[in-house]
């Protein structure tokens, strides 16, 4: 047994940890958050996410995705191994705008998958600046694609999974998979952290 001091990532408390042998054998990663803050997490039950929205949820994406504190893409570092593992298909996470990730100063979505050791690629470049939840249902329906691939980029035949923090409408999951698709893509799946 080891003990092992450090502070939860959402509430500051101390976690006193005690790292087990059958933690060491099952577990990759050690908890960064207390018991009571995990607690206010909604699992999904949804084999597309791990999370529903919920106050916790909307708490957590402020303080990692607008106030930048990167530290928190461990929170969810366990589950996203487990998910992803094993996973066979290629992995694109969805890009942000080039200037947003300089105004966000990172990128949420590969941070995440960074934070679990998940290897991805990206093809996907975004062509908008423009926010899906800015736009009515009309308006999201028929506007052009949000994507372009890298041009570069060869899709043919295989398979890939994309990978979003949260997935509210799915038009941003759909346009991704369908610029995959005409180029050739066997294979389009996606997962998301959260589901609105
Ligand atoms: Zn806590």
């Amino acid at each position: 047994m080891n003990k092992i001091e450090s502070n939860c990532l959402i509430c500051s408390q101390l976690l006193k940890s005690t790292i087990s042998w059958k933690m060491l054998l099952t577990k990759r990663y050690s908890p960064t958050i207390c018991a009571s803050c995990a607690a206010r997490f909604e699992h999904s039950q949804s084999a597309t996410a791990l999370y529903q929205y919920n106050e916790a949820m909307k708490d957590y994406l402020h303080q990692f995705k607008f106030l930048q504190d990167v530290a928190l893409a461990k929170v969810f570092r366990q589950d996203l191994y487990a998910r992803f593992n094993k996973e066979k298909a290629i992995i694109l996470p969805i890009p942000m705008h080039p200037f947003k990730q300089q105004e966000r100063t990172f990128s949420h979505t590969d941070e995440l998958l960074k934070a679990a050791h998940i290897p991805y690629i990206q093809l996907l470049e975004k062509t908008t600046t423009e926010t899906q939840s800015s736009k009515n249902r009309e308006q999201r329906i028929h506007v052009a694609s949000l994507f372009r691939l890298k041009t570069d980029a060869n899709v043919e035949h295989k398979d890939y999974l994309l990978f979003d923090d949260i997935k509210t409408t799915g038009t941003t999951l759909q346009h991704a998979a369908d610029i995959l698709l005409q180029a050739g893509a066997k294979n389009v799946q996606y997962f998301t952290l959260i589901e609105g």
